[in-house]
């Protein structure tokens, strides 16, 4: 061979050497702008919630609205075009909140709005009066001597602070989560909280309480923030306070509901799982738009513009999971987790979507280490939707908490959750509070880290599996 051939054939295979990367960077940065591109201008995702909190409304785990939910999504669901559509059986526990009726009975009588917490037990029927003690919260009710607390009504009175990351509701959600089970301990006969939210309307914020099993329970209820604050003040005139609390709350055994999944097969490895996860059921207030509407249609529509934007289809598949009951103990992540153990180490990387449809603000991964570099090109990808990384690692959302410990990789897209404890778990949670440009900008987001986990080279690699929390 002539060195001129060989010099031509080098040159040549130089250049191809260098531009096939080039190239194929070049040809995969312009799936990942027009899939962005089509992710903001669309309206698919806006639809997706306006469908389920308009044809479903709210869908208390056990509840007639969640059968509907489930059915509604294995419908939507195949109607978009996933090609593998099924559902999971989950038994969840059923409560139902029946009636709720509050006053303060002296010094100065006034009428209350308020929700039982869910999971509270009810009153007798004649209901519960007694004096009310006012207490912070949990901590602070420890600094009281018995006496000072049995016969009561303790009344929590802890402030939410407002904050974009919602670092303010994992500070003040234990006066709601834990204290009707502290207070019984220490002889309370109900307890009654000051809604854990950001607002002053005059609509009280549920969500669950929890006892301990087998333990004495006590009724427990969130009143309107506005209302707090009047309680407040009547116990600041020095005066002993009365309140007098119906609530017709009940707990109905369990009751069948299910996770639905969907997904878009790897054309490649069909075997490792991009997981999209988001949960279908909500409180029976409001119609569930925010939490988790926003998060279901936010996912689904993801999953679908990932897929279809990826050349001849997703290398890995893209899967969706909307589970149930995750307002109510988890029921739909723990039989996942469970029911899919063995495969724990095929998902190449989960992401939830459950903060409503404020923007992503930062993203942060949970990645083996040998894998730390692969943020980098995560974070080269989410700019141009003006999303940076943040220091720290992926958490996860409560749905991905049974997943977290088998080492499924994880990423967070954090979302702006500034005005979201405004309405989380009132009434108020409905179609009108989401903007359709940011919730757009959330699926842009999630389709951006689905298309790129389905379809880079490498797979992200497990971590090693840690120890439950329980
Ligand atoms: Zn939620
Ligand atoms: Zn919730």
């Amino acid at each position: 061979m002539s060195s001129k051939t060989s010099r031509g054939g080098w040159a040549c295979w130089m250049a191809i050497a260098l531009s096939a990367p080039l190239a194929a960077a070049d040809a995969e940065a312009d799936v990942v702008s027009r899939m962005q591109r089509e992710a903001l201008a669309g309206n698919a995702a806006y639809r997706l919630v306006e469908s389920l909190t308009t044809e479903v409304g709210p869908r208390f785990a056990g509840s007639a609205g969640d059968r509907a939910a489930a059915a509604w999504a294995e419908g939507k669901l195949r109607a978009l075009g996933f090609p593998k559509v099924w559902i999971e059986p989950v038994t969840v526990p059923r409560w139902v909140r029946g009636e709720a009726r509050g006053e303060i009975v002296s010094p100065f009588p006034q009428r209350v709005e308020l929700l039982a917490l869910g999971g509270s037990v009810g009153t007798a029927e004649e209901g519960i009066e007694a004096e009310v003690l006012g207490v912070e919260n949990v901590a602070a009710m420890a600094r009281l001597g018995d006496e000072a607390i049995a016969g009561r009504i303790v009344f929590f009175t802890e402030r939410m602070r407002r904050t974009d990351d919602g670092s303010g509701y994992g500070d003040a959600v234990g006066i709601r989560s834990r204290g009707a089970d502290e207070a019984v301990k220490r002889g309370a006969v109900a307890v009654l909280i000051r809604s854990v939210g950001t607002d002053s309307n005059r609509l009280p914020h549920t969500g669950a309480t929890r006892y301990t099993e087998g333990a004495p329970r006590i009724p427990a209820a969130a009143l309107s923030v506005p209302d707090a604050e009047l309680l407040e003040r009547e116990l600041a005139s020095g005066q002993p306070v009365r309140f007098r609390l119906f609530l017709g709350s009940r707990s109905e055994g369990e009751a069948e509901s299910a996770n639905v999944v969907a997904e878009f097969p790897g054309r490649e490895r069909p075997g490792e799982i991009v997981l999209l996860v988001a949960h279908l059921d909500s409180w029976d207030v409001g119609t569930g738009a925010q939490d988790d509407g926003a998060g279901v249609a936010v996912v689904v529509e993801a999953a679908r513009l990932a897929a279809r934007h990826s050349p001849g289809g997703p290398r890995r598949t893209i899967r969706v999971v909307l589970t149930a009951n995750e307002e109510f103990g988890l029921s739909g992540a723990r039989a996942y987790a469970a029911a899919h153990a063995e495969e724990a180490p095929s998902h190449v990387v989960a992401v939830e979507a459950d903060f409503g449809a404020g923007r992503v603000l930062t993203f942060r991964t949970r990645f083996a280490r040998e894998d730390a570099a692969a943020a980098d090109e995560l974070a080269v990808r989410l700019a141009p939707l003006g999303i940076p990384s943040a220091a720290g690692d992926a958490r996860g959302g409560a749905d991905l908490s049974r997943l977290r410990p088998l080492g499924v990789p994880i990423v967070d897209l954090s979302q702006d959750g500034s005005l979201y404890f405004d309405i989380h778990h009132t009434d108020n949670d409905t179609m009108d509070k989401i903007d359709p440009a940011n919730l757009h900008q959330v699926t842009a987001a999630f389709a951006t880290l689905a298309e790129w986990a389905a379809n880079r080279s490498e797979r992200l690699r497990s971590l090693p599996p840690e120890p439950a929390t329980p």
